[in-house]
């Protein structure tokens, strides 16, 4: 199954049972949630015109070379007099241009005299320097739309216009659970046959950067009867994230439970590293299945679980954005599934990690992001190739 067949499907899946429950947060806490309804400007932005530049204000009809007599002095935060005709005011950046006038010369164009009137040696336009009313915003204004997730420049924004709380989207409740008899937690001596569990720190933590809350369901055995009885134990969760136990049907105890107990697709995906992944409902609840070696979750979680979830919040734009650079490397071996080779950004090019092996983390920690090599696709250095930057899908 090609990526974007999956991705659609899972999209769909998504769109179906979609959150709409919501909370309101103080401005502060809603990094990383996503805005439930419509935010519209309830201001103009600037409120009033005011001046972008250290320096006078006056009327561009009383200027005739001849110095004017400065009237008052505006500063941020106050508010001006309406300008008494044939004089002008001294003003600072930021401070309310006084009714009555309609330009601003900066200070640098302007002559104080002896007697302290100013000449303005330039000649000036109407409007000049000064940034209008509602030139940012109008009231009623669409601001951000619903579904838009939200980070430090939307918070700033918000804050603009004078909102201490926005309505989010609750959190959506993940279920991380890691399969696998030879799995063991760090911090415990490895024994024979073990490894330490790498998924579930990596799943959890960037849940949370999604606006997760993640229910930490630890580890599941490969045993059919521990499985079923742990998914039952988890009540009330929106997703069963787990990984492993999906490429070899022998040992694939999470798909024999799902069988029994709700229902099953298990989608040979045309990626690499991620091959098989599984999606299906455990009673009524979504479960998707990736595969346990560390960087196909990676890939898996970030190309189609990520996208899932946000869209389960109610987003829109879930892909990541790529962006087209030359290859750094000659790629000579075409696959039949799409590469996601974990790679870096250098002078300009792509480069590689030397270790592309499905269970190589360390390939990720050392890249910056994704680059793609589609199916069939041969590559020498200097080839176009999508990049697909690791901060895009980490957060
Ligand atoms: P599986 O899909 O269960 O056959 O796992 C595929 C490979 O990923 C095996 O080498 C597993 O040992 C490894 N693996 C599975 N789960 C984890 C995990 N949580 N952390 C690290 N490696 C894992
Ligand atoms: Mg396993």
């Amino acid at each position: 199954m090609p990526v974007e067949v999956a991705l659609a499907r899972l999209l769909e899946m998504a769109d179906a049972s979609r959150i709409v429950e919501r909370e309101r947060l103080p401005l502060a806490q809603v990094e990383g949630r996503v805005l439930a309804e419509d935010l519209l400007s309830s201001l103009d932005l600037p409120p009033w015109p005011n001046s972008a530049m250290d320096g006078y204000a006056l009327r561009v009809a009383d200027w005739n070379a001849e110095p004017l007599v400065v009237s008052q002095k505006v500063f941020a935060g106050q508010a001006p007099v309406a300008l008494t005709p044939g004089t002008c005011a001294r003003i600072f950046t930021g401070a309310p241009v006084p009714p009555g006038a309609d330009c601003v010369e900066m200070q640098e164009n302007a002559e104080v005299q002896a007697d302290g009137r100013v000449r303005f040696t330039e000649s000036l336009v109407i409007g000049q320097n000064i940034r209008p009313q509602g030139q940012e915003t109008t009231v009623g204004e669409l601001i951000l739309p619903a579904g838009t997730r939200l980070g430090p420049i939307e918070q700033g924004l918000a804050a603009s216009l004078g909102c201490a709380e926005l309505a989010v989207i609750r959190k959506v409740r993940v279920a991380v659970l890691s399969t696998g008899d030879e799995l063991i937690e760090p911090g415990q001596p490895l024994g024979p046959g073990q490894i330490y569990n790498s998924n579930r720190v990596l799943l959890c933590s960037w849940l949370q950067r999604l606006g997760c809350e993640v229910i930490d369901a630890g580890i599941l055995p490969d045993d059919l009867d521990t499985t079923r009885a742990r998914l039952g134990e988890l009540g009330n969760v929106d997703l069963i994230l787990s990984t492993g136990g999906v490429s070899v049907g022998e040992a694939d105890f999470l798909g024999m439970a799902l069988r029994e107990e709700g229902e099953l697709a298990l989608w040979k995906l045309a990626i690499k590293p991620g091959k098989p992944l599984t999606f299906g409902h455990f009673r009524s609840v979504p479960v998707i299945g990736l595969p346990g070696n560390p960087a196909s979750t990676l890939v898996t979680f970030a190309l189609l679980a990520r996208p899932y979830l946000l869209r389960r919040m109610g987003v829109q734009e879930v892909e990541p954005l790529k962006v087209q650079v030359p290859a750094g490397f000659d790629w000579t071996k075409a696959g039949n599934r799409r590469e996601y080779l974990r790679g870096r950004l250098e002078n300009g090019q792509a480069i590689i990690y030397r270790n592309q092996s499905s269970g190589v983390l360390r390939s990720a920690a050392w890249a910056d992001g994704l680059v793609e090599v589609m199916e069939e696709r041969t590559l020498v250095a200097g080839d176009s190739v999508y990049f697909i930057p690791l901060s895009e899908v980490l957060s």
